[in-house]
């Protein structure tokens, strides 16, 4: 069997894990300090935030921004539906705008005629997604972002590891928080870096790391310096001038949330980060060969490609009878998987209002992706084998 996506467990992994599970803490103790640093490091930003998942993060991120009733938010279709979710989580409106057919991902002039065409202050934010492990251009949607007093959360999901070159030509690694205000990721088993489930939040923006500390566990500050009762009130009894607040005292100061990730799966995740650069050097070759074996196919409508940055969280081919090849593949046991239907045409977001047509390029895309099999363990054998099944059902 030949699943689209499949996490990589080693031996070390299992010594990394065991080690934690022999230490004196089990939820948030030192190795999730690490672990954040250690990603910091490895994508270039001040600030990691772990938590309990991407969704998570997402819902933290929107939080850290302040996202009220109503508040609207520009998403891409093209996505998994916790991109947009998010705003609902908090009350706001997602506004879902077309992708660019050659990327598949979020089309900044789409979202530039969008936010001509009301009133500035209308939109307050946008979530682009690096899609498949393609970077975003960060740099063209900040110039929009500024203009009209937008934040940016970046989906970096698929992207750990991937990056754009900007007008100075300057590697901007995804998540690297240049551009976006707060940068998210998830560590599901399908993904590069799996912990079981888990998430990062990135950014440099200080003020938005504190917030999110706090938000990721209840809302509550042991920080003294912000604290708002009295230290009376904290004694519990008369106190002199020169008393300060005992070391039990803290204080919940907005509603926030248990979304702790575990110093286990920490340590699971630095172990993975350490082959991490292994893993995308890996999905680079896997994609280069399939770039190679569909180029010029009269069957292929469009496909991935090999583009420099690509993290290659998936393999994208667009075909005409995607239906037929998706079962064709499945009778050989090869598990392709659909990237995805699109979001703003799950009944959900039907209910409130949107319906087909309102995204043409995402839908056209939808009715012919589908995902072929990437990740650093496929061997070239089993490659070749899925590029033999793909050629063979179109002849
Ligand atoms: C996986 C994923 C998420 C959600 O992450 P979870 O850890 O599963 O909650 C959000 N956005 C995108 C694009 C994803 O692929």
């Amino acid at each position: 069997m030949i699943p689209y996506g499949k996490q990589n467990i080693t031996e070390e992994d299992i010594q990394a894990v065991a080690k934690a599970l022999k230490g004196d803490f089990l939820t948030q103790g030192p190795t999730i300090l690490e672990f954040e640093k250690a990603f910091s490091e490895y994508i270039g930003c001040k600030y990691s935030v772990a938590v309990s998942n991407g969704t998570a993060a997402l819902h933290l991120s929107a939080l850290a921004l302040d996202v009220k009733e109503g508040d609207k938010v520009i998403t891409t279709p093209i996505t998994f539906a916790a991109s947009a979710n998010c705003v609902r989580y908090c009350g706001g409106e997602v506004v879902f705008s077309d992708i660019d057919p050659d990327t598949y991902l979020l089309d900044v002039k789409a979202v530039e005629e969008l936010l001509k065409a009301s009133p500035k202050g209308t939109y307050k934010g946008i979530i682009p997604v690096d899609f498949a492990g393609r970077a975003v251009n960060l740099e063209a949607f900040r110039r929009l972002a500024d203009e009209y007093g937008l934040w940016i959360i970046e989906d970096a999901c698929h992207a750990p590891g991937g990056y754009f070159v900007d007008s100075q030509n300057q590697k901007q690694n995804c998540g690297n928080g240049n551009f976006a205000d707060l940068a998210i990721f998830s560590f599901h088993p399908v993904k590069h870096i799996a912990t079981g489930e888990g998430g990062m939040i990135t950014t440099n923006d200080e003020k938005l790391y504190k917030k999110l500390l706090e938000l990721r566990t209840h809302g509550i500050t042991r920080d003294t310096a912000s604290f708002k009762n009295t230290v009376e009130f904290a004694v519990g009894q008369e106190v002199n001038a020169a008393a300060t607040y005992p070391g039990w005292y803290m204080e919940m100061q907005t509603l926030g949330y248990n979304y702790r990730f575990t110093d286990f799966q920490a340590a699971l995740g630095i172990s993975q980060l350490s082959r991490a650069d292994k893993g995308i050097a890996r999905r680079k070759e896997i994609a280069a060969k399939y770039n190679d074996s569909f180029s010029g196919k009269n069957f292929i409508k469009g496909q991935s490609g090999f583009v420099e940055g690509h993290a290659y969280h998936l393999y994208v081919i667009e075909v005409e009878d995607r239906m037929g090849l998706y079962n064709y593949l499945r009778e050989h046991k090869i598990f392709a998987q659909i990237h995805y239907i699109p979001c703003h045409l799950m009944p959900y977001y039907k209910a409130l209002g949107w319906n087909e047509n309102d995204m043409p390029k995402a839908e056209a895309y939808y009715k012919h992706c589908i995902s072929l099999p990437m990740y650093p363990t496929l061997t070239d054998q089993e490659q070749q084998f899925v590029i033999d099944k793909v050629n063979s059902y179109f002849q």
